[in-house]
Order: C-alpha cells, then structure tokens, then sequence
C-alpha cells in the first residue's frame, strides 16, 4: 500500500507536459540514443536513412542534405546526432533564430570541415536574406560574397568542404519551396505509439538506474502525448515519487497515482489540454473555431497551440481540423463528462477561419 499523505514532491512551476525543452531536460544528454540501432520507432524514417547512409559510405560521400519534420521532443536533435556518428562525422549545431546575418551563415559554412554534418533547428525561422545563402551551398558547395560598397563592390564565390545539412522544423508549411527542394532526403517523424515509448522509457529507466516494472513503463508511455522528451521527463518525476513511496520501484500503481497528483490524466492529457476543449465546448458550442479565437480565449499562443498541443489531441481524437475551423469531437465531450448535442452551426461565422 502507498501511503500519500507524507509530504508530495512540488509538481514543478512550469508545464510539465510541455515538449518544448526546458532546463528541466538537461538530463537528456545521457538519454540521447547514438546510433541508429538505439533509436527505437519511427521504423520508415529509420529504413530510409539506413539505406542513404549505406550507399553514401560505400560511395565515400557525404550523405544528402536531410531535413526533419515533426513537432517537438520527436527525436529530431537526436537524428541528426546519430547521422553524424553514423557518418564517423562531427555534427556542427545551431539554430535559424541563431543566425542572424548571411555573414554569420557564409562564416560558419567556411569553417566546416570535410563531410561535417550541419545541424540547423527550426530552419523554417531563417530569414530569406539568410536562407538566400543557403541555396548554392547546398547545391553547389559554393558560397558567393560581396566585397566593398556601392559600384566598387565585387562579389568573389568561395568553394565549401563536402558536408550535409540537417535542417530540422515544427512547421513543414512555413518552409519556403526553394528551401525545401534542395534536401534530397524528406522525413516525417510521427507520435510515438505507447509500445514504443514503454521501451524508450524502459530503456532511460536503465540508464538512470530506477527501477520499473513493464505496467509501471506502459502507464507513463500511455501520458507522455506520444513525445519521447514528455517520457523522459515523466519518468523522472515519476522517479521522485516513488523514491518517497515505494522504495523507488516504480509500478503501474505508483505511476497512475504520482501521475494524477501532477494532474496528468488517465489520456495523458493536462490541464491545459483540458481548459482548450473545454473552452472550444463552452464559449463556441464545440466549434468550429479559428485558431486564433482560441488563442485568445484561453490566453495562450498560437503558436504553442498548434506545435504543442494540437498534434496530440487531434491523433487521440479529441480534436478535428476542419475547412471553417477546430472542432471539439463527441469523445472529447465523453472524456470530460459534458453530454454532446453537436457541434454549433453557427460557431464558424464569428470566428477568424486560420487553419
Ligand atoms: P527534438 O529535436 O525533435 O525536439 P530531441 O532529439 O531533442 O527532440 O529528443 C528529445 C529526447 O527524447 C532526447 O533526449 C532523447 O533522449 C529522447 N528520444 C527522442 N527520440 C528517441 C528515440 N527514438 N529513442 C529513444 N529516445 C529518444
């Protein structure tokens, strides 16, 4: 038996099923498979990027420009590790808000070594100047550059090291087409099923030393929102809780309790998720509603709405995208326990239609 009333672990001050990374998930370097062999799901991705890699290691060439799609804390960082190690490559890191000018671009693309592996998070946020530099780089390891100012300016092309770009974004629609067109590799990264996150957590669980019993693992991997990042960060709170409670073992019992006191329901949905469906239900008649109304109502971001939350409520079910507008599903009227008499027809006509 678990005794509940000894003094609970804080449940933490930020949102706790968040994929977005936190500094709560520093962590996460050990946890980092480095191969692909460790790399558990995402089995299409995993076939097709074993085959490129194959083929550009016996040809000795560097491996084709990649670019990953998927929302956060998918593994995407991850991957891009793994192809530099699976590369016998170093993997160079930085992000599109990071790079602010095409000379911070044109400097770093110049200091790369032979077949390194670039990294690029949240490519889709380079700006176009930026981006522009990309596109022969990319095509024809060349970068050009203007020297001097007004009609004395000359522009000199400089010749790259064979390297691969890795391009990684939570936002396939906002890539440009010209960006898009020059990576020879496209993979999707989809929400991890329970099974495979009951491995993954099963596997840091050994990492970290804690001990998990199989019904312990699949209880967390069922709340993580289908994010090996949420997993991870799940099964060390979980971890805390069962350090107080049950001599650190952690079971399915242990799980379901520890995760309800972090307010995380039986569908792995948090309060948050909650106060979305409920505000789509009780303000628009359970849609449909733009994005942005929504937003607003709820006082959150777009943004974080549609890369955070969104993509698990509408693969679980209990969200539909539709022309007019989001829509609250009857199973999502069930999980809350408010009966279901439709959808407003009206709701759409007040709304702004942002898909
Ligand atoms: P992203 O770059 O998509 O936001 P990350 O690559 O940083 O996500 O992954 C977050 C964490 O989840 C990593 O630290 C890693 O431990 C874990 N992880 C992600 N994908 C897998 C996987 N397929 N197998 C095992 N662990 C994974």
């Amino acid at each position: 038996m678990i005794d509940y009333s000894k003094n609970t672990p804080e449940p933490g001050d930020g949102n706790i099923l968040t994929a977005q990374y936190t500094p709560e998930d520093d962590a996460e370097g050990s946890l980092r498979p480095r191969y692909l062999k460790e790399y558990i799901g995402q089995e299409k991705a995993k076939q097709n990027l074993s085959v490129f890699i194959e083929s550009a290691r016996r040809r000795s060439e560097p491996l084709d420009h990649v670019i990953l799609h998927g929302p956060p804390g998918l593994g995407k960082t991850t991957l891009a590790a793994i192809i530099a190690n699976e590369m016998g490559s170093t993997l160079r890191k930085t992000s599109g808000p990071a790079i602010e000018k095409p000379r911070d671009l044109a400097a770093l693309l110049t200091s790369l070594d032979e077949n390194d592996v670039l990294f690029i998070d949240e490519i889709h946020r380079l700006n176009r100047q930026v981006e522009e530099i990309l596109y022969p780089a990319m095509e024809d390891r060349q970068i050009d550059i203007i020297i001097g100012q007004g009609p004395a300016a000359t522009s000199i092309s400089i010749d790259l090291k064979p390297f691969t770009l890795v391009g990684a974004t939570t936002r396939s629609g906002q890539l440009s087409s010209p960006l898009r067109d020059r990576f020879g590799i496209d993979l999707k990264l989809e929400l991890y099923k329970p099974e495979e996150l009951r491995r993954i957590i099963t596997r840091s669980a050994d990492i970290l030393k804690v001990e998990i019993d199989p019904d312990g693992a699949l209880e967390i991997a069922s709340r993580s929102r289908g994010t090996p990042r949420i997993a991870n960060r799940l099964l060390r709170r979980v971890r805390d809780f069962a350090e107080i409670y049950s001599g650190g073992v952690i079971t399915r019992e242990l799980a379901d309790k520890a995760l309800k006191m972090l307010d995380i329901d039986g569908s792995g949905l948090d309060a948050i998720d909650r106060r979305l469906l409920r505000g789509i239900i009780e303000n628009y008649g359970g849609g449909p509603v733009g994005l942005d109304t929504i937003a607003a109502t709820i006082n959150e971001e777009s943004v974080t709405i549609e890369d955070v939350y969104e993509p698990y409520l509408l693969q679980q079910g209990f969200l539909t995208r539709t022309p007019r507008g989001r829509c609250v599903t009857p199973r999502a009227y069930a999980h809350l326990g408010i009966p279901f008499s439709g959808n407003s027809p009206d709701a759409g006509g007040q709304t702004s239609l942002k898909l």
